[in-house]
């Protein structure tokens, strides 16, 4: 079952008993970036917080385990899923092993999805952390500036224990969510995920 069919098949949530959603808190506004911004404005995913058929859990994996403001950090070789593996790093710009506590702060994330008995996951993409479709591969500064298909470690994480996680680029998909919290809203069938934009496509053909 695709991603998008595990959407089509959530229930119908009520004011009584709402869709419990797990949100990469800078998508809700949160100011935990790594320059203690909101890493930029996402009306995509702020429209889901003027609910009462939805519960929003939110939670930042960095700024659990590295504080804000913070450095940069990037995965380097591999993805999330490596890292949880064992077989590839993280690494802040100024090369601080951040391994460690990007493992223990995807263990914290999966334990509040888990009690909270989340639905669904809309996480930032592009983060090492919190990236569900595309990644940098290694830092993002500098010459090696290339990105990956593959999810950050919390992501990975949560992927790995059934979770279903969408990034706020994933605009079809989103809609689906918008029609099952919305009895109102009729799906947009123009908007697309992200690995089917051009962008995507021409990036990693
Ligand atoms: S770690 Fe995730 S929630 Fe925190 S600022 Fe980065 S993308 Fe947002």
């Amino acid at each position: 079952m695709t991603d998008r069919d595990k959407l089509h098949h959530l229930r119908v949530p009520t004011q009584d008993n709402p869709l419990r959603i797990l949100m990469s808190a800078c998508l809700t506004g949160i100011t935990c970036g790594y320059d203690g911004s909101a890493n930029g404005t996402y009306p995509g995913a702020l429209k889901f917080l003027t609910y009462d058929t939805v519960r929003i859990v939110r939670f930042c994996p960095e700024e659990f385990s590295f504080g804000t403001p913070r450095e940069m950090c990037d995965i380097h070789g591999g993805t999330g899923l490596d890292v949880l593996n064992g077989k590839a790093k993280v690494l802040t710009e100024t090369g601080k092993d951040w391994t460690e506590g990007m493992i223990k702060a995807s263990e914290k994330m999966l334990e509040i999805a888990q009690r909270e008995n989340i639905e669904i996951a809309i996480m930032m993409d592009i983060s090492a952390a919190c990236g569900s479709q595309v990644i940098y591969d290694g830092n993002r500064f500098g010459a090696h500036n290339v990105y990956q298909i593959g999810a950050g470690v919390s992501a990975a994480q949560l992927m790995r224990n059934g979770f279903t996680v969408i990034s706020q680029r994933d605009f079809a998909s989103l809609e689906i969510l918008y029609a099952k919290i919305d009895s109102q809203h009729i799906i947009d069938a123009t908007k697309i995920d992200h690995h089917e934009t051009e962008w995507y496509k021409t990036y990693f053909k």
